[in-house]
């Protein structure tokens, strides 16, 4: 089960997968970084205009509460696509201290190595983790309304089930903090794209003549369709644009930061 801890970050984490596998999922918010004014304080990305150094310094913070050195994480150049790639020893770093050297047009990692971090950046978008603990195989990924379309969770998932050789029942996913159906109004056109390719589930209808895409509901409907029973279905149930804890695309007008949903391997 997910839940806040306290300390200069306040990250939200699962301390029981930590006890039983080694492994560490974590969502971090915005406090307890460097970063100032729209990047403030917590901005993990280098691709949003932010001072480099100030970012080293939020992405240090993170490793140390985390315990991976940051040239043990990798990252990946996100695009709304569904690709998603298995990191090997040599990507191990690729984007830890850089935006360039990230793994290009995908948007979710895959790792089974000890000793590294994979993670993805959002900031309305859903981070998503997948747990393999038995085989202590991890997943990353970056989940907007276009990913969620495209299908990447359900390419994930096969994916970590290839990898960890895994059966369903054996996976954990964790839904990290993002736009929530309260404040994710959309036109009648992408509502009803979510309702004919996902179902009604997807589409919150309690807002009077305006659809809300709740994109939880769409992802769960998804991972059900793969075997993936609710018992293995962890949701932080934080809204990324409600109040002022998180970098929210949309009601920062695309001028915001980026937080991260981040898997350990220790
Ligand atoms: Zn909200």
């Amino acid at each position: 089960m997910l839940e806040s801890i306290g300390g200069p970050l306040e990250l939200i984490t699962d301390p029981s997968l930590e006890s039983k596998y080694g492994i560490g999922v974590y969502f971090t918010c915005r406090k307890g970084g460097a970063s100032e004014g729209i990047h403030g304080t917590l901005n993990l990305s280098f691709d949003v205009n932010d001072e480099r150094g100030a970012v080293a310094f939020n992405r240090k913070t993170v490793s140390d509460a985390v315990g991976i050195p940051v040239s043990n994480w990798t990252l990946c150049r996100q695009v709304h696509g569904c690709r998603v790639h298995v990191v090997e020893q040599f990507d191990i770093g690729r984007g830890a201290h850089d935006h360039e050297s990230g793994i290009p047009r995908t948007d979710g990692l895959i790792s089974g190595l000890s000793g590294t971090l994979v993670g993805v950046l959002t900031a309305d978008c859903i981070p998503v983790i997948f747990v393999a603990g038995r085989k202590r195989v991890c997943a990353a990924v970056h989940a907007g309304w276009r990913g969620v379309l495209a299908g990447v969770l359900p390419e994930a998932f096969k994916k970590i089930r290839m990898r960890s050789g895994e059966d369903a029942g054996g996976i954990d996913i964790y839904i990290g903090p993002h736009i929530r159906a309260c404040c994710f109004e959309v036109g009648k056109e992408l509502g009803g794209l979510f309702e004919d390719s996902i179902g009604e589930e997807a589409v919150d209808r309690c807002y009077g003549n305006v659809d809300h895409v709740d994109l939880e509901s769409a992802i769960i409907v998804q991972m059900k369709r793969m075997g993936v029973s609710n018992g293995n279905i962890h949701m932080a149930k934080q809204c990324t644009s409600c109040g002022d804890d998180y970098f929210s695309h949309r009601r920062d007008r695309g001028m915001t930061g980026r937080q991260a949903g981040l898997a350990v391997i220790q």
